[in-house]
């Protein structure tokens, strides 16, 4: 190599790719879930030396970066300068603050890595059977571990660990055996693989009802102030803080009420003839709101009528001209498989960065033994319209496509320390981008609907912050969704469960959503009649999982 002109971002560029080598030697189950093999038979116990072992990484990475002169490089390097110097800080910040080891028992759970390596076609069967049989064999060690490091009894994570830990037996004792039949291994090879996996039933059952009588100093899930503000810092890197973006959707959720109130009174006739409207506008928007939800699908056809309207989407995005599709990466709609359930209704699983062959899942939960009370309620908060919107959040023009982009961009360092802000928050920039530019034909009850949806977003801020620092109750919470958000029963419930066991990720959509925005009306008025909303999609998608604040200075700058 000639040193004369290898550059301060060559340099760059090779000291990331070393950091990105470690950290998958460190974290051999998050490499694979992101399509990097090379540590599949690895399974770390979840101990006290293993976290001696990452303080001591994330130390030395630390040192290195403290070497590079960060004002030197470009652009798109100094991005991921900050976004791996942020990474090491936060991570150090998890181990000896945070320690969720201590009262978080749901992390500790294998069941969504071998589902993966089953599932995804990257090397042959038998050679993905051997890594996971390399796993499996260590799982009893591994929970045997695990019980060791659990302090606390925090109540809605014990019992989502005990729920996830018992939705993941099926992968071992059926899914893993399935496969086992099918492969070309030998028989002992195999009867070694059957036993394997009854052990690792046996210890993960062992694990529930470990769980399920654990005696240990109880514990809030609520973060408090402190941490919930520090977490904030790290997981969103916004320009604002976390309580300035509570404020700001306040003031948002009041703006989307009087929206409301007006569109609400424009329908009042069309749907309710010389009834008297109510005075109060809450009501006024809840009665419209309620009239129009009763049109939906039947439960049965929930999955196919997602499947049905994608291809609509890509339409309108084409003739509207948008942004760029890349047509070469199709969506594959499945029922959301066990391990997942539990959280989010809907997701988008994408290949990683090594993957790109990878399948893209669309995961729909399944309404399957629902009591015809609970469907019903949930189709009404799914209606026609959300659906619709749904559909571009998860899929098109929302986290499918932008996924895609981001598995384009070069930098791996982009793509693994994704900001889920950037990623959220373009999914719910692109519902009411699309509304925008005519999508539902304007109709007022589309638009109502979006409120309603964005509403959600910008209550899923509120609701986090006023549950982790503010103290707010269960019922306090229930009412602030079903009555200033328009929410069904069902979707509130689910939704304070949701904020039972996550802190942050839920005010990432409206968080990104606000930064997203801003960043367009800025460059709309920067560019003048020269800004083109197409070029201004995919340029922004091309600096890929980056913080929006940094891409906001990058593309402010003309970069
Ligand atoms: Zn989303």
């Amino acid at each position: 190599m000639d040193m004369e002109h290898d550059t301060l971002d060559d340099r760059f560029q090779r000291l990331s790719d070393r950091f990105v080598e470690n950290l998958w030697e460190q974290e051999p189950e998050w490499a694979t879930s992101v399509g990097y093999h090379k540590y599949d038979n690895l399974l770390p116990l979840p101990d006290s030396s293993r976290r001696a072992r990452l303080l001591g990484f994330l130390q030395n990475w630390t040192d290195s970066l403290q070497a590079v002169e960060a004002g030197s490089l470009n652009s798109s390097n100094r991005i991921s300068y900050n976004m791996l110097k942020n990474f090491l800080e936060m991570k150090k910040w998890e181990l000896q603050y945070l320690k969720e080891y201590e009262w978080n028992p749901s992390i500790y759970n294998v069941a969504g890595t071998i589902a993966y390596m089953l599932s995804e076609d990257y090397a042959p069967l038998d050679e993905r059977l051997n890594s996971c049989y390399e796993r499996i064999v260590r799982i009893p060690a591994y929970y045997e571990a695990a019980k060791k490091q659990i302090r606390y009894n925090v109540d809605e994570l014990r019992q989502l660990a005990i729920d996830q830990s018992l939705g993941g037996v099926s992968v071992f004792n059926k899914d893993f055996l399935d496969s086992v039949g099918k492969s070309g291994l030998n028989p002992e090879k195999r009867s070694q693989m059957v036993h394997a996996a009854q052990q690792a039933v046996a210890a993960i059952n062992d694990y529930a009802q470990y769980l399920k009588q654990l005696k240990k100093p109880v514990k809030s899930f609520r973060l408090g102030k402190e941490l919930y503000e520090q977490k904030f810092n790290f997981y969103i890197e916004s320009a604002y803080t976390a309580g300035q973006m509570y404020d700001s959707a306040l003031a948002r959720k009041s703006y989307l009420h009087k929206e409301m109130a007006r569109v609400s009174s424009d329908l009042w006739h069309k749907y309710f003839g010389k009834r008297q409207a109510p005075v109060d506008p809450l009501q006024l928007i809840a009665l419209v709101i309620d009239t129009i939800s009763t049109r939906h699908v039947k439960p049965s056809d929930f999955q196919s009528a997602i499947e049905k309207q994608l291809p609509d989407l890509v339409s309108f995005v084409n003739d509207k001209k948008l942004l760029y599709l890349d047509s070469s990466k199709p969506l594959v709609v499945r029922k959301e498989p066990a391990y997942m359930a539990g959280v989010a209704g809907a997701s988008i699983s994408a290949p990683g960065p090594y993957d790109k062959g990878g399948n893209t899942y669309y995961n729909v939960g399944s309404l399957e033994g629902w009591t015809a009370e609970r469907a019903g309620s949930y189709l009404r908060e799914y209606n026609h319209y959300i659906l619709q919107i749904l559909n571009i959040h998860e899929a098109i023009p929302g986290h499918y496509t932008q996924l895609v982009y981001a598995n384009r961009n070069p930098s791996l360092v982009k793509t693994i320390l994704a900001n889920n802000a950037t990623i959220e928050g373009w999914a719910v920039y692109t519902e009411q981008m699309m509304l925008e530019n005519g999508y539902g034909n304007n109709e007022p009850e589309m638009w109502l609907m979006w409120y309603k949806w964005h509403l959600r977003t910008v209550c899923n801020t509120i609701l986090d912050y006023n549950v982790h620092v503010h103290n707010m109750s269960r019922q306090d919470a229930l009412d602030l969704l079903i009555k200033e958000a328009f929410q069904q029963k069902a979707e509130a419930e689910g939704k304070w469960k949701r904020v039972s066991v996550t802190s942050v990720q839920l005010t990432s959509y409206y968080s990104g959503y606000k930064a997203i925005y801003e960043l367009r009306e800025q460059m709309k008025s920067k560019e003048g009649p020269r800004f083109d909303l197409r070029v201004f999609h995919e340029k922004f998608l091309s600096y890929g999982n980056a913080p929006v604040k940094y891409i906001s200075s990058a593309m402010l700058q003309g970069q």
